[in-house]
């Protein structure tokens, strides 16, 4: 009998403790709901004032305050910070959204050269939504170039790195003086020239860094190279940062240098290392059986590249002499420690590792944070 009515009194404890867990889930999702409707007003106020809509350093304040207050209430600041996160993207996609149907130069025309393209397709997608008049200007169309080109305010190249340069001197000859030439190609000075020789008018470099599958541009970077009459590209430049994406403005050399090594040395030493594994006829599955999260995710990578289109890789990798001389020189460096590994030359492994782990310096210690932030995510997951 006794212990009838003890486990009554528990089961009405945890009924009750239920019903405040519910309530309180209720509340949080109506402070949800309430935050939201609160930055709709300030995404309107930003659509109003012109204002980007993502602001790091506000960001940030408020991750630092939410991860202190959290310490004080004795929650975990990592759970919650991630929490925040989540709430923090969801909002400036809401935000975003509703700047992304409203064009910054409305009833513009644009000509999406190389329109039926995987990027052609994406940015007419934006365009179009945004309220602008989209056309397309395919490798078939030629002959109707004069008609396509009559009245667009941008032409935009979206053709492959080898026929940019180009078709830069082919559309010059059908564009009006006042449309603003701009391209999206992967490397910027051969294209940013053409331009400027071939037109008169106002010229932009764009590289947009994410590909055709990105559904948010959320905090994606498009770098600008300046081109010629910037006042007139300016409304191109707004555009983007009003779909959300972060605007670096770079030299056309210094731009390619950099992409010299974030997409031809980090894609070709993908390459590489699938080219060894598939040679060296490596069970795959059998690996990820005995793998560390950090093979997982090095393998997640090279199968990636491999899951794409290789036209795209081959114009990456081979897109200019300079950087088919780097890929190599790295490919001779690898080559020099043959001897140290024939020789099992411990020593000079460690001198050489030690030397490198001074060139990172304090990237170190990012490098330390970020990585184990995605690998404790590759380990939730899977
Ligand atoms: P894609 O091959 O999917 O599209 C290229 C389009 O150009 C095709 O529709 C093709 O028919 C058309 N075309 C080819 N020659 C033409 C010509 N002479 N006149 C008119 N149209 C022509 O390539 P993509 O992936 O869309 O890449 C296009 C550009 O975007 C490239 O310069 C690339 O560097 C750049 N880019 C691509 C990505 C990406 O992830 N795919 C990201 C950033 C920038």
């Amino acid at each position: 009998m006794d212990d009838k009515i003890a486990k009554k009194q528990l089961d009405d404890v945890l009924a009750s403790e239920r019903e405040r867990i519910d309530e309180l889930d209720t509340n949080l999702l109506e402070l949800l709901a309430k935050r939201r409707d609160a930055i709709n007003r300030v995404a309107s106020l930003k659509r109003e004032h012109g204002l980007a809509v993502y602001h790091p350093a506000r960001e940030e304040d408020l991750i630092s305050k939410r991860r202190a207050q959290a310490g004080r209430l004795d929650l975990d600041p990592d759970m919650i910070e991630e929490i925040f996160r989540k709430v923090l993207r969801g909002s400036r996609i809401t935000q975003t959204r509703s700047l992304a149907d409203k064009a910054v130069k409305p009833g513009a025309t644009v000509l999406m050269v190389g329109g039926l393209g995987a990027m052609g397709q994406c940015l007419g997608q934006w365009f179009s939504s945004a309220g602008y008049t989209v056309r397309v200007l395919d490798k078939e169309d030629w002959d109707n170039a004069e008609k396509l080109c009559q009245g667009v305010d941008l032409a935009l190249l979206s053709v492959p790195i080898a026929v940019t340069e180009q078709t830069a001197r082919r559309i010059s000859k059908f564009i009006s003086p006042a449309c603003v030439l701009a391209d999206i190609t992967s490397n910027k000075a051969g294209p940013l020239k053409a331009m400027l020789k071939a037109h008169p008018g106002p010229v932009l470099g764009l590289h947009p860094m994410f590909g055709p599958t990105t559904h948010a541009l959320d905090k994606q970077i498009v770098v600008v190279t300046q081109g010629r009459d910037g006042d007139s590209c300016r409304w191109v430049v707004d555009q983007f940062a009003d779909w959300g994406a972060v605007i670096v403005n770079a030299e056309a050399e210094e731009h390619d240098a950099a992409m010299d090594v974030v997409q031809g040395l980090r894609h070709f030493a993908t390459f590489a290392f699938g080219q060894f594994l598939s040679r060296s006829d490596i069970d795959l599955e059998r690996t990820l059986e005995f793998s560390s999260p950090i093979y997982r995710l090095e393998l997640g990578m090279v199968g990636r590249l491999f899951a794409q289109d290789p036209e795209l890789y081959a114009d990456i990798i081979f897109s200019s002499p300079q950087r088919r001389e780097l890929l190599c020189r790295y490919v001779e460096g690898l080559a020099q420690n043959i001897e140290v590994l024939r020789n099992a030359d411990v020593d000079a492994f460690l001198e050489e590792f030690k030397r490198i782990a001074e060139w990172f310096g304090p990237f170190s210690d990012q490098a330390i944070r970020e990585s184990t932030f995605l690998i404790d995510k590759m380990i939730e997951r899977f």
